[in-house]
């Protein structure tokens, strides 16, 4: 009953070793009992048994439990010889059914790995393919027919500039993909994850004012709108804001003067989250002509755009903000506004859209932490299983 075993199925013989803390369970199929094929259901001969298998299942009392079985095959006349299915484990897997759902409860809960495999007493290569099968398994149950809004985008991964790109579904909050590099090449490959004939329900895409990831997906979803968030454009204001800074201290510094001096954080933070001190400091600022003074101002009035929900509304807001910032003589300044300027339709689509990549920069300190748990992740593939499993929300249970 424990075993979940439905008849004929019966348990031949329980070998409890106490030496090695282990209960072995064996369990056969009645060689008076008819069998049918695995392909057809036809009821024929048994043929003969296949060589003994082991499955590791749930402990007892902390005894490791093994189930033995020599698997009948079956003789259909159509079909030939065939070994049929046992209804404890999936077809290939050395784990039963019962064992594998708890592994997978266990690597959900675990911090890597490594701690999942000490708790489960597997090798890391055992854990390593349950979590790989559970992916298979959510990936093939997936349903991508109505996927609305898509964002993608990039994360560093490993050291320097190597890049991953993950493409997310922004309604529900789930890595839909991951693929090496931002590339042309890896943002097809990004593409592919959804079938052709699913990405007509798509209506917009929101992502980063990347060549690759804009050319691609104009050509892959065409009917989608391209959507460029306030999340990208905050951190381009914000690098060029800090880039004025940087030139300002050192300009200051030679004339003796360090008011400027630990004061990132300040210029990069939103003004909601000061704290009391950063407050003080900022006003201490007011009568001082400083060039991050202006840059930080013309940042922060960015943020009117995104309030409105009519185009031409956020189009004059625009023109006149682009007027100021490239009016500014701060060199960073001008050549973000420039930029902003190129991509201003995919920013006016926030209008129609309004969507960001808020999802995936949340899904992003969840990626993060696995990074950080890389041990096993030299392996891209490995890294992109784990993404999937914890951030797919996949349907991964046997
Ligand atoms: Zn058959």
């Amino acid at each position: 009953m424990l075993l979940g075993l439905v008849p004929p199925w019966c348990v031949g013989s329980v070998d409890l070793q106490m030496d090695q803390k282990r209960v072995v369970i064996e369990v056969h199929w009645p060689d008076d009992h008819s069998i049918s094929c695995p392909d057809c259901g036809t009821e024929c001969r048994m043929k003969d048994h296949r060589d003994e298998r082991r499955w590791r299942h749930l402990d007892t009392m902390r005894f490791e439990t093994i189930i033995t079985c020599r698997v009948p095959r079956s003789d259909c006349p159509e079909h030939g010889v065939k070994t049929i299915k046992v209804p404890w484990a999936s077809p290939h897997s050395r784990f039963t059914l019962m064992f594998e759902r708890f592994a997978i409860e266990v690597l959900y809960g675990a911090r890597s790995i490594t701690q999942a495999t000490a708790l489960l007493g597997l090798s890391w290569d055992q854990a390593q393919a349950i979590q790989e099968r559970a992916v298979e398994r959510g990936i093939s149950r997936r349903k991508l027919e109505d996927i609305k809004y898509v964002g993608i985008d990039e994360k560093n991964f490993g050291r320097g500039h190597d890049y991953v790109s993950v493409m997310s579904d922004i309604a529900k909050g789930c890595v839909l993909n991951v693929v090496p590099e931002r590339t042309k090449e890896a943002t097809e490959a990004l593409w592919e994850t959804i079938p052709e004939a699913h990405r007509g329900s798509i209506r917009a895409v929101a992502m980063d004012m990347w060549e690759a990831f804009m050319n691609v997906t104009n050509e892959k979803a065409s009917k989608a709108d391209i959507v460029h968030d306030k999340f990208h454009v905050a951190k381009y204001l914000g690098e060029a804001v800090d880039k004025v800074r940087k030139q300002e201290n050192r300009e200051l510094l030679e004339q003796g003067k360090d008011v400027l001096k630990g004061t990132k954080f300040l210029w990069l933070r939103n003004p909601k989250n000061w704290s009391e001190n950063q407050k003080t400091h900022f006003e201490s600022f007011r009568d001082e002509q400083l060039k991050v003074s202006r840059a930080w101002a013309i940042r922060q009035s960015f943020n009117g755009f995104w309030e409105y929900w009519y185009r031409k509304s956020a189009e004059k807001y625009f023109r006149q903000w682009y007027y100021w910032a490239t009016h500014s003589r701060l060199a960073p300044i001008i050549e973000v506004a420039k930029t902003l300027n190129r991509h201003l339709a995919g920013m006016l689509n926030y209008c129609k859209h309004r969507i960001t990549n808020a999802v995936a920069e949340g899904l992003n300190s969840k990626i993060q932490s696995l990074k950080a748990n890389a041990r096993g992740f030299r392996n891209f593939e490995h890294y992109r299983i784990s993404i999937l499993f914890h951030c797919g929300k996949l349907d991964v249970y046997p």
